[in-house]
């Protein structure tokens, strides 16, 4: 066979991709059919393909790229600790300095008393950490009925079996998940397409206290924790009303319930706070961190945990969990380099005080489009809801999404990435965006969605249902 490389023609390689390779979340017949696009280089938040083409990145890969690509300090920093020690674990009592220094600057930049960190290799991983955690502490604690956990519709916790279980995803709920016992999923706090008549405020209030509601139908000695992502991300970046999480922050303290926020997407920056617990005002017991924590150079993940937590564990004895490569040496040393430049480029406050409001001013002017009813964005998450009639927040006549896909194809079509779930248009570009490249993003977006329009309209399909 010859060798394969970024100069093989693209169909060729294509055609070996869909021959040999099974992908995440995607139709295989779809793949060999019309061949992956194949991305060879990228730059800032620039990717090029295999045929030369460049395409602005609005979803950082998947939702982790925030210091952008192309970053030679993590690349060195890679380097100089597989020279030095590319592999040694972290069980039976031994340690190194990269995963102590990594873990004592996490506790420096988390909130309240996270204080301690159990490493995965990926958000999935880590959620499946948390379960361990979470009735191991509950026993450890003698309340060993504490088992139940509750989490939400159209939440995304990850694709593991205890992920997917969390996860609140009906296409992946018809594939082989939940199988956790003792998992519980309440309604989202999903006002555009839920709320009905209510106004946002009393929608959130009645959301959170669906928690309320099944705690007492469980009885609060059943229940164990409460799971949830400060702003859903792979769900639609479903930005609850402001009345939700101090709701479901009340509830948790009375009952006594464990609140695990996932900050796998909303951590490292994205809400315009280290993590989108501070944005959103929720006080934790336990976060889930992955994707921004390397930027994506290399994977890692955790579970972020308090004082109460770890010290409850410690008196236990053993914790019989763990992973071949929690702590791994060259993700930990990748990780703390990724956080000094967040850190020293003040690249959190950027998103706080200059590109999230540039973007929010600049994403709210796509509001006067008539395919789009809502324009909202949080730090840099944004979220555009298409539809046929504002007022109603309608929904389009035919399956869900069709329009969503549409609009995607159109994207991709004018050099940008942005992506769709259900007819809902999402993006999270990488933190080091300048004004310029915003300015780009808006306008490719404006042209997607102009001709996204037209061929609705030449094939008659802007109806509402
Ligand atoms: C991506 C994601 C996960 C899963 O992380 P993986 O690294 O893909 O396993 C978990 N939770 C949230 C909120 C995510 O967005």
């Amino acid at each position: 066979m010859p060798a394969i490389t970024n100069h093989m023609p693209t169909k060729e390689l294509q055609a070996l991709d869909a021959a040999h390779h099974i992908h995440p979340f995607t139709d295989a017949n779809e793949l060999a059919e019309s061949g992956a696009r194949i991305i060879t280089r990228a730059e800032g938040v620039t990717l090029t393909d295999s045929e030369g083409n460049q395409i602005m990145d609005a979803m950082s890969g998947l939702w982790c790229v925030n210091i952008g690509y192309g970053r030679q300090e993590l690349v060195d920093a890679a380097a100089r600790q597989m020279q030095e020690l590319p592999f040694y674990n972290t069980f039976f009592m031994t340690s190194h300095v990269p995963v102590i220094a990594l873990s004592a600057k996490l506790a420096e930049l988390a909130p309240g008393t996270l204080n301690h960190v159990f490493y995965s290799s990926s958000g999935s991983e880590a959620n499946d950490t948390n379960i361990r955690i979470v009735r191991h502490y509950w026993a450890s604690k003698g309340k060993p009925e504490k088992t139940v956990m509750i989490a939400r519709k159209n939440g995304y916790h990850g694709s593991t079996l205890g992920g997917g279980s969390l996860g609140g995803m009906a296409p992946m709920h018809s594939q082989g998940v939940p199988v956790i016992p003792g998992i519980v999923h309440i309604d989202q706090p999903h006002w555009w397409n839920e709320g009905g008549d209510m106004t946002p405020e009393e929608f959130g209030l009645e959301r959170a206290r669906q928690l309320e509601a099944k705690i007492l139908e469980l009885g609060e000695d059943n229940v164990a924790a409460f799971i949830g992502e400060p702003i859903q991300g792979a769900g639609g970046v479903v930005i609850p009303p402001s009345t939700y999480w101090p709701e479901i922050q009340r509830i948790c303290d009375k009952y006594e319930i464990l609140l695990i926020a996932d900050e796998v997407i909303c951590g490292f920056g994205r809400t315009g706070s280290w993590f989108g617990s501070q944005t959103m005002g929720i006080r934790p017991d336990i976060m889930t961190i992955a994707k921004g924590l390397t930027s994506g150079y290399i994977p890692m993940g955790g579970s972020l945990v308090s004082d109460e937590i770890a010290n409850t564990l410690a008196a236990a004895g053993d914790f019989n969990h763990g992973y071949t490569y929690s702590g791994h040496p060259v993700a930990a040393a990748v990780a703390l380099e990724n956080l000094r430049i967040l850190q020293e480029e003040k690249l959190v406050e950027r998103v706080h005080d200059d590109v999230g409001p540039y973007l929010a001013k600049q994403w709210a002017t796509l509001l006067d489009h008539p395919l789009v009813g809502e324009a909202n964005s949080v730090g840099l998450m944004g979220t555009l809801a298409l539809t046929p009639g504002k007022a109603k927040r309608a929904k389009f006549a035919g399956k869900e999404g069709a329009v969503g896909l549409r609009c995607r194809t159109r994207c991709f079509a004018n050099g940008l990435v942005m992506r769709h779930v259900g007819d809902r248009m999402i993006i999270a570009p990488p933190l080091v965006i300048t004004h310029a490249e915003i300015d780009t993003l808006v306008e490719r977006a404006r042209k997607s969605l102009d001709e996204t329009y037209e061929g609705l309209l030449k094939d008659g399909l802007f109806k509402a249902a």
